[in-house]
């Protein structure tokens, strides 16, 4: 399924693949939750499906320490049966029509995912689309923000690879053009 990858020369630390977020071996996987923490549809569905109960249990446990996770904010579980060994659930923002600070709240999801990674000593770190698909956040602008803020963690982060994942074709069409800039 992988069979698309897309690695620029000047930036071999940031890779895009078009698949499924929840059969990557990274060392964390970011899952784009919602406040509640308690799962639903899209990326959040599939990863609580695949990874199973464990998730579920350490969100709960969370939930029971801080009610939830605010937009913007990040938390760690176990990735349970996934081969990932984390899940850095992070929470993008509603697309309201770019007036209620999107911009840096999706900033602040790519920035705490990987300040948690780094935390954790992750050496390797996947993300999805944040916010592109039931939260409706502009594809093209939720690229850029996502890229921008990638190479900018990855100048006072020497270690970490990022790979962003892409589910649907158009991001991942987009993504690539994104990379080339
Ligand atoms: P949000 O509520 O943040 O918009 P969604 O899960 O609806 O979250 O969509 C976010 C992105 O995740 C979308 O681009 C969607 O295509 C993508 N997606 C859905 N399922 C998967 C998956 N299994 N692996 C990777 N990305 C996925």
């Amino acid at each position: 399924y992988f069979d698309e990858i897309y690695n620029e020369k000047n930036m071999d630390r940031i890779k895009i693949f078009k698949g499924d977020i929840t059969k990557i071996e990274v060392d964390a996987i970011v899952n784009a939750a919602n406040t509640s923490l308690l799962g639903g549809g899209g990326v959040d569905g599939a990863i609580h499906r695949a990874g199973g109960i464990k998730i579920l249990e350490g969100c709960k446990k969370i939930i029971a320490e801080q009610g939830g996770c605010e937009v913007g904010e990040a938390v760690v579980t176990t990735a349970g049966q996934l081969p990932a060994k984390f899940v850095i659930h992070t929470v993008g923002p509603i697309w309201y029509g770019g007036n209620d600070d999107e911009k840096v709240k999706l900033k602040n999801c790519y920035t705490n995912s990987l300040l948690r990674a780094k935390e954790f000593n992750c050496k390797s770190i996947a993300f999805p689309n944040i916010s592109t698909g039931i939260y409706c956040f502009p594809k093209d602008l939720a690229a850029k923000i996502s890229v921008e803020t990638i190479k900018n963690h990855l100048k006072e982060d020497t270690e970490i690879e990022v790979i962003l994942v892409c589910y649907d074709d158009e991001n991942y069409q987009i993504l690539k053009k994104e990379m080339e800039n």
